[in-house]
């Protein structure tokens, strides 16, 4: 018997909104009810329809696949009474669509069955991350440093092969040697063949005549590792450093990856943009005035630094060549030295008069216009 359209039963559009619905069917309802007179089918037949349309994620799938969507057949699920929802009884539910996630149902349905099978994916061990920390200095000109990590390491006992040093392969009892095994899933569709890999083989159809006596077949064990590790120079705070087939182990499969976490640890007196390497230095106002020779840290050392006469407070001066390395080509970078003129705030009294007597002969000057 083909069944109606939910919609036309409600009569109500594809895109009616829930509330629509549910006024659609309280009509319905009414005008069906056998005691009021209705038609017991009818009314049997909205009921199905609202219980569907109510569920948004009845209705998509309503929406999307039809009866077949919403509807377990009778003669496979073995219920009796109609096919279809009965009033709001869980008769039907075989399955959970909602829980499961349609994607995932449909991927196991159709790889599982027209694949011919779980295919056995290569075995490669768990990435690994993990950071350190490192100063300023070591970014820029780079490093080694030592990583300490508890990790799975292939078993030094059996090399991995998870057998007994002397001792061979045989044929896994669980799943032939096939290597998977498949079971039956009943299911709204009817019955489908699932094939996944053997738990007791992992999909390799082998197991140890006598398993290994250190890693009891894991092929893995739990060690402290250590790894040397080069850090570039040039490297910045966040950069991630991948150091392939250097994370976990796994038996008969190659190692996973491991990455690392470069922290840079802030500077007292340099801060980085980029290849730039920034910092202040601070000048009496003495030299800043006439001008000469001050010493600036940089990261290669301290240098001598001229600064011209007349040199304001906060200007920038460039020393090429003694910033940040660039990752790739190690082409210097500058740094940046900005220039920070103290205004004295202790003065003896000498220097008191000292400055009083500058200022005297300034505004003299001012007044002749030397210094304009
Ligand atoms: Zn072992
Ligand atoms: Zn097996």
């Amino acid at each position: 018997m083909a069944q109606r359209d939910y919609y036309e039963i409600l009569g109500v559009g594809k895109n009616a909104s829930a509330d629509e619905i549910k006024k659609a069917y309280r009509r319905a309802a009414i005008e069906s009810h056998p005691d009021r007179g209705g038609d017991e089918a009818k009314f049997k037949e909205v009921n199905e329809a609202y219980e569907v349309l109510k569920d948004p994620a009845k209705r998509q799938r309503y929406d999307q696949f039809g009866h077949a969507g919403v509807s377990g057949s009778s003669e496979s699920n073995g219920y009796n009474g109609f096919p279809g929802f009965d009033f709001g009884s869980a008769q039907n539910i075989n399955f959970d669509f909602g829980d499961l996630g349609l994607g995932d149902i449909f991927s196991s349905f159709f790889g599982g069955s027209s694949a011919g099978g779980a295919k056995r994916q290569p075995a490669r061990g768990q990435d690994v991350e993990t950071k350190v920390e490192i100063s300023f200095k070591d970014a820029v000109f780079g490093t080694e440093v030592e990583l300490n990590l508890n990790m799975a390491d292939v078993c030094p006992h059996c090399n991995g092969t998870t057998a007994e040093p002397g001792y061979g392969m045989k044929k896994c009892d669980t799943c032939g040697g096939s290597g998977q095994v498949v079971r039956v899933m009943r299911t709204v569709f009817g019955n489908i063949q699932q094939a996944s890999v053997c738990p007791t083989c992992g999909g390799s159809g082998q197991v140890p005549e006598k398993v290994c006596s250190v890693c009891h077949g894991k092929g893995t064990i739990n060690e402290k590792q250590k790894i040397n590790l080069k850090i570039p120079a040039g490297v910045d705070d966040g950069a991630i450093i991948r150091l392939r087939e250097h994370g976990e182990a796994t038996a008969g499969g190659k190692k996973g990856d491991l990455y690392v976490n470069i922290r840079v640890k802030p500077d007292k007196r340099f801060t980085r943009e980029g290849d730039l390497i920034l910092s202040d230095e601070h000048v009496d106002m003495v030299t800043a005035t006439l001008g000469g020779e001050i010493e600036v840290a940089t990261v290669d050392g301290p240098i001598v630094m001229k600064i011209p006469p007349g040199t304001q407070s906060h200007s920038d001066f460039k020393l090429s060549g003694h910033g940040v390395p660039h990752l790739r080509g190690g082409m210097r970078g500058a740094h940046i030295v900005t220039v920070i003129v103290d205004t004295p705030t202790r003065l003896t009294k000498q220097q008191q008069d000292l400055l009083k007597e500058f200022a005297e002969v300034s505004d003299t000057r001012d007044k002749k216009g030397f210094w304009r």
